[in-house]
């Protein structure tokens, strides 16, 4: 991920981020793709600095499939950073059950 702004929001810390832009895999069929379809947002939990909670709002492509007969969109996944459907980076779920996510 790439960082493009932090701010002091008094009890949290807020950090901006995106993508670098490298094509995407295509879940489906696994071509990749630099079609971007829409861009979308998701705010996750980081650890914590300080006592402070660290939202991190991480902007994310949705890509099209450049393969005829798939043209699937799909989300663009950040391994090791944000897993599908969780609302936490995969940091303080590690450090919880001691368990490293692979
Ligand atoms: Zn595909």
């Amino acid at each position: 991920m790439l960082v493009e702004a932090v701010s002091d929001e008094g009890c949290s810390i807020g950090v901006r981020a995106r993508t670098p832009g490298d094509p995407a895999a295509c879940p489906g069929c696994g071509a990749a793709s630099d079609n971007v379809h829409s861009y979308q947002h998701r705010t996750v939990t980081d650890l914590p600095i300080d006592g402070r909670t660290v939202r991190v709002r991480v902007q994310v492509r949705r890509s099209v499939c450049p393969t005829m007969g798939c043209r699937n969109t799909f989300r663009e996944q950040v391994l090791g950073v944000l897993e599908r459907y969780q609302r936490r980076t995969t940091r303080p779920i590690t450090r919880d059950h001691g368990v490293p996510i692979l």
